[in-house]
């Protein structure tokens, strides 16, 4: 579903993405793990078009985004992406938020968006927020919000930067268990994370990134559990 092929990325003189490769195959879900610093949030951003990338090439299907004449605003519109913090716009509801892409990329009439954003609330337990503004919510439910509003326009992959992260412990757990149906669901989901104990479980594979190349990549359990390279393991050893 996704291909990309050695990119490259440089802020100035710092080369963050180094020749990085890595396909995505229909409802996969794929961790991204490594240091601060390794390059993880900068991969996701240029996957998902926002972020531009010196040299390489991204498929999407049999697509070309990283073709300058593509159309940016339309491509990125196929994908769903939430970050750490800072997801929704604070001067709109919970509803407005959700439904916004919606209507605006996809043109869907507002009673359509209106239902398909309530049933999506419904489902995360958020339907009596729907009304509020973010500010009224715990962190939690911010970001399960800030993940419907994501796939509320069925993005072909979901793009999830450490969105746990910013989050008091006792809320990982609900934001979690969300991206945990969402893949049982069939979604494809690339994901930067620290819950180590979360990618293990949900994510088919795990891609370790370190200095803004991949050093090891393969099924969750063997890499988490019998990393083979020396770099992987002196990481997961802080995690352990
Ligand atoms: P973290 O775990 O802290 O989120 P990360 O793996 O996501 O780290 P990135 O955010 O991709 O790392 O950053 C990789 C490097 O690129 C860092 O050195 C960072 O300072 C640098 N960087 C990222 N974005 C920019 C930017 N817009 N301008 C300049 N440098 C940047
Ligand atoms: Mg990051």
């Amino acid at each position: 579903l996704l291909r990309a092929q050695e990119l490259h990325k440089a802020f100035g003189e710092r080369e963050v993405l180094r020749g990085v490769s890595l396909e995505l195959a229909p409802h996969e879900v794929v961790a991204v793990i490594g240091a601060s610093g390794s390059g993880k949030s900068t991969l996701l951003r240029c996957l998902g078009l926002l972020e531009s990338i010196d040299d390489g090439r991204i498929l999407l299907g049999d697509e070309d985004i990283s073709d300058p004449r593509v159309d940016a605003n339309r491509v990125r519109a196929r994908f769903g992406a939430v970050f750490q913090s800072y997801n929704l716009f604070p001067h709109l509801s919970v509803l407005q938020n959700v439904t916004l892409a919606s209507r605006v990329v996809h043109k869907v009439p507002k009673r359509q968006a209106e239902e398909r954003g309530m049933a999506l609330l419904q489902r995360v337990g958020l339907a009596d927020k729907a009304n509020d503004h973010p500010d009224r919510l715990s962190g939690g439910q911010q970001q399960r919000a800030a993940i419907v509003r994501a796939i509320a326009t069925d993005p072909e992959i979901l793009l999830l930067d450490e969105i746990t992260s910013a989050l008091d412990p006792e809320l990982v757990g609900e934001v979690l268990e969300l991206v945990r149906q969402l893949a049982e669901d069939g979604t494809t989901i690339l994901m930067a994370t620290h819950e180590m104990a979360f990618a293990r479980d949900v994510a088919h594979r795990v891609v370790f990134l370190d200095g803004g190349v991949i050093v090891e990549e393969g099924p969750s359990a063997q890499i988490l559990g019998a990393p083979r390279e020396a770099r992987t393991r002196e990481f997961l050893t802080r995690f352990n």
